[in-house]
């Protein structure tokens, strides 16, 4: 195991000269180059197999879960830092080098959880404590959802099953990441794109535009662009993402998974994946995606309705006349919002710098939790890269640190994503370290970027404020359903009057929001919830039906889609993109709803006051510290004194909040 520790110096010079702390043993992450990965990749394959044969040999319980835990951290020293440089890395040879890594990892992951012998001695422990009976309950569910108590002939075909569902779901994401699809737009069809947009796409030699298929290049044109056939070309490219090949992979993956929970004696997927999850069964699911449809489907024709007599208004056509498609959503949706609210949110870019947006969300999270961050200068993996310790505020004691990694670059991963690094576990006094993955404008966020920024630095603060016993347990390794709340939760800092009164303390200079245009701003994004829950319920269904049921993805999701007002275009096969349902969001996709269920429930003790660091304080010691080494509908009850309730969730997509 190898550790790499921080510069003395680089600390010192934060510190001063006289009553400087010793610099804490601040665990970093090794940037690798393409070699050092394959090496560490290989070295550290034969290590783990090597400490699993030395725990196959034991016999009885023993020790067994501090053996697991010494294991689990050794591999994710390993494979944590790989995965997040396949992500981040500058150099394209050392991104690619981590894939075949990736996969040996994961068949990994499956040997050990088909070990017999390990097995045997976990089941025979008799847990001390109920962090270890927990442990004891995830590990044999481990085994039992790798195949282990499947009879020999059974327990081979699983393995099979998951070896190929994983190259399957590698080609799935592929085709989706090298699919070039460009789209040329005419510079008379950019007409109604900000400048800050123009700038940043620059046309080519014939005056054209030529835009590929990803969400900071699509969206905004789908939300801007004037002209309608433009954003159908666009909508239409984007919808068959990833190509048919993908249609039948998706095919074999939700088939393979129905074999799988056949093995088991289970009716379906659904079955076999939703008994590890919150709401342990299908029917659960199916009543609460009933709920929202019910719902929003009233407040979706409303919706729909505006919309229409906006693109008559804007056509000059008349109303009977004009119909509504799905590309039209998006532009018109902008349009009511910006006449109705009157919010410009490329004008916010000025209200909130980006280095500030970080500043406030730093403070933010420091008053709420009780914490310091230092910042200190450390080797990283690009120059725009920060890092920061993090320390307790009243103990002063150092408790973990991450990294911002901000701003687009040639090969980065192009969404906005909290990357674990290294998971806590006191057992081993070992502290968590995490990385925030983002791709903002250098020069200000919009309003929807200082939520995302919130929303991921959430997902930050649940893996570094980790205090568990054991390293599986840690930071967001809890159920599917549950990890977005904390994050969905911190989103609402963004939002309110209180909390952002605040960004005056780290920016005196920026032009700030009045109480009205929070209201606004606020009124503007509850605009549109129908269409969005409804995407949202459509999206859900269509995973519910194959995990149920799996016929030819295309044929189930056209039939569910032209249920809807706006119908099924034709020409278009979303299926082929929809990857989360491809990994590990399978059966999972309705868990985006049900954390906001609690997320907006959790919010209910902070409704006198936001930043009262007595409930913050409870919430990072009753949630963020305790990873899933408990069950998560225990914390939410030990944090809210009472059974959750999706009151405020129905509220809040219905506007009634
Ligand atoms: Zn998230």
């Amino acid at each position: 195991m190898r550790h790499v520790f921080a510069i003395a110096a680089a600390a010192a010079a934060l510190n001063a000269v006289a009553a400087a702390p010793r610099a804490p043993d601040r665990p970093l992450l090794t940037v690798y180059d393409a070699a050092g990965i394959k090496q560490a990749c290989d070295e550290g394959l034969a290590r783990h197999r090597k400490a699993i044969a030395a725990m196959d040999a034991k016999k009885g319980p023993g020790t067994i879960l501090r053996e697991w835990n010494n294991l689990s951290i050794d591999i994710e020293n390993v494979i944590n830092p790989i995965y997040l440089l396949s992500n981040v890395h500058p150099d394209k040879a050392a991104r690619d080098a981590a894939e075949p890594c990736l996969s040996a990892y994961t068949a990994l992951q499956t040997e050990i959880f088909q070990d017999e012998k390990l097995h045997a001695r976990v089941n025979a422990l008799q847990p001390a404590n109920p962090h270890q009976a927990k442990m004891k309950k995830d590990l044999m569910e481990g085994f039992e959802d790798s195949g282990v108590t499947l009879p020999p002939g059974k327990r081979a075909r699983a393995k099979e099953i998951f070896d190929r569902l994983e190259v399957l779901r590698q080609d799935f994401d592929r085709a989706i990441r090298d699919d070039k699809t460009r789209v040329t737009f005419t510079a008379a069809e950019m007409e109604g794109m900000p400048e800050s947009y123009l700038k940043a796409h620059k046309p080519d030699g014939k005056g054209d535009y030529v835009l590929g298929l990803d969400y900071p290049w699509y969206f905004p044109f789908l939300q801007n662009a004037r002209n309608g056939e433009a954003r159908k070309r666009y909508y239409v490219a984007k919808l068959n993402e990833g190509g048919e090949p993908n249609l039948g992979r998706m095919q074999e993956i939700f088939k393979l998974r129905q074999e799988l929970a056949g093995l088991y004696g289970l009716p379906s997927f659904a079955d076999y994946a939703l008994r590890r999850k919150m709401v342990q069964n299908p029917q659960t699911v199916m009543k609460f995606l009933d709920g929202v449809k019910g719902a929003v489907t009233d407040l979706e024709k409303k919706e729909i309705e505006e919309i229409r007599a906006e693109k008559a208004k804007d056509l000059g056509t008349p109303l009977a006349d004009t119909k509504v498609d799905r590309w039209d959503v998006s532009y018109y949706q902008e349009r009511i919002r910006r006449a109705r609210f009157d919010i410009d949110q490329e004008k916010l870019r000025k209200y909130f710098p980006t280095d500030k947006a970080v500043d406030y969300t730093l403070l933010v999270s420091q008053r709420l939790y009780g914490l310091e961050f230092r910042e200190v200068k450390v080797p990283t993996w690009h120059p725009d890269v920060r890092y920061f310790d993090v320390f307790d505020a009243k103990s002063g004691k150092f408790m973990s640190g991450f990294y911002l990694d901000l701003f687009p670059r040639e090969g980065k991963f192009n969404h906005a994503a909290a990357f674990p690094i290294r998971g806590a576990s006191l057992l081993a006094h070992r502290t968590p370290l995490a990385a925030l993955v983002t791709n903002f404008n250098r020069e200000g966020l919009d309003h929807g970027e200082l939520e995302t920024l919130m929303h991921e630095f959430g997902h930050v603060m649940h893996n570094v404020l980790s205090r568990v016993d054991y390293n599986p347990e840690a930071g967001t390794s809890v159920k599917g359903d549950f990890v977005e709340a904390p994050s969905q939760m911190f989103e609402e800092w963004a939002r309110r009057e209180q909390p952002l009164e605040l960004f005056k303390e780290v920016c005196p200079g920026c032009p700030h929001l009045t109480h009205d245009e929070i209201a606004r701003l606020d009124a503007a994004r509850r605009y549109g919830q129908g269409t969005l829950y409804a995407r949202q319920w459509l999206y859900a269904s269509f995973d519910m039906a194959m995990s149920t049921d799996p016929q030819p993805p295309l044929a189930v999701w056209a039939k569910l889609e032209s249920s809807t007002p706006l119908g099924h275009p034709e020409g278009t096969m979303f299926p082929a993109s929809f990857s989360h349902i491809a990994s590990n969001y399978g059966a999972g996709y309705y868990g985006y709803m049900w954390s906001q269920v609690l997320a907006l429930d959790m919010l209910s003790p902070f409704k006198k006051d936001m930043m009262d660091p007595g409930v913050g304080r409870r919430y990072r010691d009753t949630i963020l510290a305790q990873g899933g080494q408990d069950e998560e509908m225990n914390l939410v009850k030990r944090f809210l004194g009472r059974n959750p309730s999706n009151e405020a969730f129905f509220a809040e997509i219905t506007g009634k909040r």
